[in-house]
């Protein structure tokens, strides 16, 4: 049975289906709603529900609290209306225009980066493109039809030849694959542009924070800036394990001596005397050097237990929560349900 869902302040109605996320509906009708994971986990998708009931047959979403649903918040990647629905979301403008597709890419090059991230990059067919705004995803779509999502790390400039960042995650199916079997040459299924990380049009100066491959979409905001002659204010603080771990740290460097960006690396577990610069979790280094976050926009990426740590204290550092973007580097749905 279909709901009416009602988007506001768009004014949008929309069909969804009893079995239907509204998120999925609200995408395939054109609206642009943010959203990150898609599996409930990281929150990007929060809205206001303003009107009816949703049910979520997955079980609640880790990320909705009971004070959340107490103040009628959804996470609309996994609620089901269960009647009709008058909701208050965000829409996000700049993907209105976007096409979303599945194509084929090759694979032109493949580098380690480090000892368990691989820089990859896929070539689209001839005449093809993706219309991307820096910062955004694709899903590389395995022949199951299962998806694997991963940040595209080059400048919308180069959007025939796509850059990704892939950690190997111990166990994984896809990234396995790419640590062991993928070849120069290989043909993939990719799916794209997704998601909505990218940087607003804000006077704000900005604070960018990457944990880990987290430096992906990061890379991808801070060169498409360098074209564009971009003026505002970045701050760039990259959150890693080891020194070896912040695998384009030179590259992060060069912006910052090119006054591009300030740069601050972080490891949280940095070997006593070989590294200097600062150490501990990323989101306690942004505090230290800013600690009053009021005018400030914040794009965060990377595991989502940094962003879930870091997410309370920049809001209680005065961070307004519609000046704070994230993508959380979520395993896949069917992942966590194998798992
Ligand atoms: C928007 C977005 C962008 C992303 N961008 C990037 C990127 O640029 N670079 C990058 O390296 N990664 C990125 N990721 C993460 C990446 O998608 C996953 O690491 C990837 O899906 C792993 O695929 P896999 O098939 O190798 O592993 P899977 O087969 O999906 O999972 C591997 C194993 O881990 C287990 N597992 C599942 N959930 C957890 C958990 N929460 N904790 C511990 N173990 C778990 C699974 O059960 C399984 O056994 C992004 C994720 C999202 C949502």
């Amino acid at each position: 049975m279909n709901h009416t869902v009602r988007l506001l302040p768009a004014d949008l109605t929309i069909e969804v289906g009893s079995d239907e996320a509204v998120l999925e509906a609200a995408l395939r009708a054109g609206f642009g709603f943010p959203y990150s994971c898609r599996n409930g986990s990281c929150g990007a998708c929060f809205g206001e529900l303003l009107k009816g009931k949703v049910g979520y047959p997955n079980g609640r979403p880790p990320v909705l609290s009971d004070a959340d649903e107490a103040a009628r918040l959804a996470v609309f990647c996994q609620a089901r209306p269960l009647s009709d629905l008058v909701v208050r979301a965000e829409e996000i403008t700049q993907t209105r225009t976007q096409t979303v597709r599945v194509m084929p890419a090759r694979v032109e090059r493949i580098e380690d980066l480090a000892a368990d991230v691989k820089g990859l990059w896929l070539r689209l067919p001839p005449h093809e493109r993706m219309d991307i705004l820096a910062g955004q995803y694709l899903d590389v779509v395995l022949r199951d039809g299962r998806r694997r999502s991963f940040s595209i790390a080059s400048a919308p400039q180069s959007d025939c030849l796509l850059e990704l960042h892939i950690r190997l995650c111990p166990g994984g199916r896809f990234t396995g694959y790419v640590f062991e079997a993928l070849r120069v040459r290989d043909l993939l299924r990719i799916e794209g542009p997704l998601g909505t990380f990218f940087l607003r049009d804000s006077p704000l100066p900005a604070i960018l924070i990457a944990g880990g491959t987290g430096f992906a979409p990061l890379k991808a905001i801070v060169e498409q800036h360098i074209a564009a002659g971009g003026q505002r204010e970045l701050y760039l603080f990259w959150g890693a394990r080891a020194r070896e771990d912040l695998y384009l740290h030179d590259l992060a460097c060069g912006w910052q001596a090119a006054g591009v960006l300030g740069y601050t690396p972080v490891l949280s577990n940095a070997v006593a005397g070989s590294w200097r610069g600062a150490t501990g979790w990323v989101h306690e280094a942004v505090l230290a050097r800013f600690p009053r976050l009021d005018a400030r926009e914040v794009y965060m990426s990377g595991p989502p237990a940094m962003i879930n740590a870091a997410r309370p204290d920049f809001v209680a550092a005065g961070l307004a929560r519609e000046n704070l973007h994230f993508d959380a580097f979520d395993y896949a749905e069917d992942a966590l349900r194998d798992g």
